[in-house]
């Protein structure tokens, strides 16, 4: 009676199994497949749908930006898509008064047999780590992961992320804007903001600091001192930085015609642009022993 007695196609048994196979049919589980790698057809609906069971179970968690002195900043304002269908911002690093959903984008490396993943995290709940919390977006055979095979197989998902940046996801009430992370390795944040590794003279992705001497270096440098004074503050990397490096080389500029102050060890065109704050490289600290601003912290721990 509460679905409108058997005149209500919702009462009929029938009706409930051809909604449920019309269900499985939504193209949400579909893969495409390039050279590069399969990829879900259905970025975008998938996204919302994962973010959608959160909030719909209580689990969504909110993520304020906060401002120099640590202070969350309040997101006071939804999300709308802009009349003139581009993007406001194209750095997936929306205004933080805005209302917004955090992805992160990393490359996994491993299984048997081994492959290549690109995996989609979501940042709004706890455990945004866990397997069974991220999403798969694309598979390859193991590879020594060059920058251009990094770039092609991400190329599809970026284009996916630019549209669900410009549309924004709707969760609950509200829409929201999306704000995108690399979390990765350091050998593939690297080769996804198009930087040169660990070989460059500036070889942290985040900041400018400068490689660290070894050990029985730093010892002699501790004892006499040395010309140049490691301890200071690196300045951070600009998202502006980057996006000048992506239009440089697609005009066929090349790292040695620009020079070492101007590149910055960028070296590739970045495959996605976003802040450096919103790169989070894993354990690259320790394997290359730097000393510089933003992570002389987590040297001292
Ligand atoms: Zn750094």
């Amino acid at each position: 009676m509460f679905f409108g007695g058997a005149l209500s196609p919702m009462a009929s048994p029938q009706a409930l199994q051809q909604t449920r196979s019309a269900f499985r049919k939504v193209p949400a589980d579909d893969v495409f497949l390039l050279d590069t790698a399969a990829h879900p057809s259905q970025f975008c609906r998938v996204v919302e749908g994962r973010l959608s069971d959160l909030w719909y179970a209580e689990l969504f968690v909110e993520r304020p930006s906060f401002d120099p002195e640590g202070v969350a900043i309040p997101q006071t304002r939804n999300y709308e898509v802009p009349r003139t269908r581009r993007r406001l911002y194209s750095d997936f690093c929306p205004p933080a008064e805005i209302r917004d959903i955090h992805i992160s984008v990393g490359l996994d490396r491993g299984g048997d047999p081994s492959s290549v993943k690109v995996v989609i995290g979501f940042r709004n709940q706890e455990h945004p780590n866990r397997l069974g919390n991220t999403l798969l977006m694309g598979v390859r055979p193991e590879s020594k992961e060059t920058y251009l095979e990094v770039a092609a197989m991400l190329a599809p998902l970026v284009a996916q992320l630019h549209q669900l940046s410009l549309t924004g996801v709707v969760v609950g009430p509200q829409r929201r804007a999306v704000r995108v992370f690399i979390n990765s390795d350091y050998p593939s944040v690297c080769s996804t903001t198009g930087h040169k590794g660990h070989s460059a003279s500036l070889p942290c992705p985040m900041c400018l600091g400068t490689k660290s001497p070894r050990d029985a270096q730093w010892l002699l440098h501790a004892l006499f001192g040395i010309v140049q004074d490691l301890s200071r503050t690196h300045p951070p990397r600009t998202v502006s930085h980057i996006k000048e490096m992506r239009s440089a080389y697609e005009s066929v500029e090349t790292p040695d015609g620009l020079g070492l102050a101007t590149h910055l060890p960028i070296e590739p065109p970045p495959v996605i642009i976003v802040p450096p704050t919103q790169s989070c490289p894993f354990l690259f600290i320790c394997l290359l022993g730097l000393r510089c601003g933003c992570c002389g912290l987590l040297l001292r721990l």
